[in-house]
């Protein structure tokens, strides 16, 4: 039964600006801006000081400049940040066997069934005063009978609350909200309804279901849902082994690097296309080659989260240098990004000025249209990879000069969740209490 999950949503608060604050205490109380420096920066995250002054993320530096010219604007790294999330998600895995990493510094927590052994408001503002006492980070969380509304309760008591909101809670939370609170409602759905009077979540649930599939399609419906409390989406297990990736088997094995560099860099553009339109961030890159004599060699390495083509097509190039280590032919390269999580606020981070941001929403948007291959870095176009005999290889797959495969894991994973669900049960029933990370 839906009112009898038990749901934690934990975020933490203002997470640049607090690991920030954490090195430097004098910026405690200041409106902080990470990212957004020079002329034409974008802000990756401010603090809630900031936020009073109408700041908030993606916004262009020099209006916020213009709307608080006192503010503190800081590079950020990416490196830390990163480093800090996985920290938390560390101290969450050792104290729970269910949870989903839903962003850099975001978790949700089944605790569906574990509230006989204990309450699960208790442990949940244990586990919260556990993450602040070892990180020095402040974090909120809401409890409730689904993940949309326990992410509404966060957002409700932020900063440094927590808030339970029961089932015969739900309506009295709920209905005085502005449509906005609920997670996932766009500008233009906002700007759609708010012009047809509907400001309230009370009064979006009395709209009939219908009616608000004919206004905003399927996206609609399952907003009506939202504003009446509804979401069965599960808790999805983190694990590392959460992946994208793509391999190219050549016709004729080869050792041409600059054809070999091209192909990866249209690997790494495809994948990151693919992260962007699922708002992905991917902190782990894997380079694959497979030689002549079909020896498979993989090389790995842990990033900053990330789902920029310029750093990544470095990554991958500089992975593939050090993993392709023999004067040898190869039949197979292939490239994965893992460990994905949802966000793409740190934009701003690599100071990316406005117009590189802007050309990625382009090109993305144009490949959205006219398909994946329809933008290509100009590097592959304008230095196109040639075979022994000289000819120009065009990189495209359904030329079949090379079969690219896509190698994504999502499918896999379905199956071993239930398993890990019955194992957690079963722990439960056995020792009368949590197990601790019965998953890696
Ligand atoms: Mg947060």
């Amino acid at each position: 039964m839906e009112k009898e999950r038990q749901i934690i949503h934990m975020d933490q608060d203002a997470f640049f600006v607090s690991v920030e604050i954490r090195k430097n205490p004098k910026l405690t109380g200041k409106p902080v801006i990470i990212g957004g420096g020079g002329d034409r920066g974008v802000v990756a995250s401010c603090s809630y000081e900031a936020r009073k002054y109408g700041i908030h993320s993606a916004m262009p530096g020099r209006t916020a400049k213009l709307l608080c010219p006192q503010a503190i604007f800081l590079k950020g790294n990416m490196e830390e940040y990163s480093k800090a999330s996985h920290e938390i998600t560390e101290i969450i895995a050792d104290k729970v066997p269910l949870f989903e990493k839903a962003s850099i510094d975001e978790h949700y927590i089944d605790m569906t069934g574990m509230d006989r052994f204990f309450g699960c408001m208790k442990f949940a503002s244990e586990l919260r005063q556990t993450i602040i006492r070892e990180m020095n980070l402040p974090i909120s969380f809401g409890l409730s009978i689904n993940k949309t509304v326990a992410k509404i309760a966060t957002n409700e008591s932020k900063p440094g609350g927590e808030l339970q909101v029961t089932y015969p809670e739900l309506r009295p939370f709920l209905d005085p909200l502005a449509i906005h609170k609920i997670p996932g409602i766009g500008h233009a759905t906002y700007k759609k309804l708010s012009e047809m009077g509907v400001r309230e979540i009370l009064t979006l649930t009395q709209i009939p279901q219908q009616l608000m599939f004919k206004i905003l399609g399927q996206h609609g419906l399952s907003l009506w849902q939202k504003a009446n409390g509804i979401d069965l989406a599960p808790v999805v297990p983190y694990r590392e082994r959460k992946s994208i990736g793509t391999q190219a088997t050549f016709e004729s094995d080869t050792m041409d690097m600059a054809k070999l560099k091209a192909i990866i860099t249209g690997m790494v553009t495809g994948l990151t296309f693919q992260l962007r339109n699922q708002k992905k961030l991917t902190a782990c890159i894997t380079v694959t080659v497979r030689y002549t004599n079909f020896e498979t060699v993989t090389q790995q390495e842990r990033i900053p989260y990330t789902s920029l083509d310029s750093f990544l097509i470095s990554k991958a190039h500089s992975l593939f240098e050090k993993v392709y280590s023999k004067r040898m032919l190869l039949r197979l390269v292939g490239v994965k990004l893992s460990h994905l999580v949802s966000g793409y606020e740190q934009i701003g981070l690599y100071n990316i000025a406005e117009e590189e941001y802007s050309l990625y929403q382009a090109m993305d948007k144009v490949r959205n249209n006219f398909g994946a291959e329809a933008v290509v870095k100009a590097c592959i176009v304008t230095q196109p990879p040639r075979d022994e005999k000289g000819k120009v290889i065009k990189y495209n797959p359904r030329k079949k000069k090379v079969l690219i495969e896509n190698t994504s894991s999502e499918e896999e994973e379905k199956e071993p969740e239930i398993r890990k669900r019955s194992k957690i049960r079963s722990l439960m029933s056995e020792k009368g209490t949590i197990g601790t990370k019965s998953y890696d």
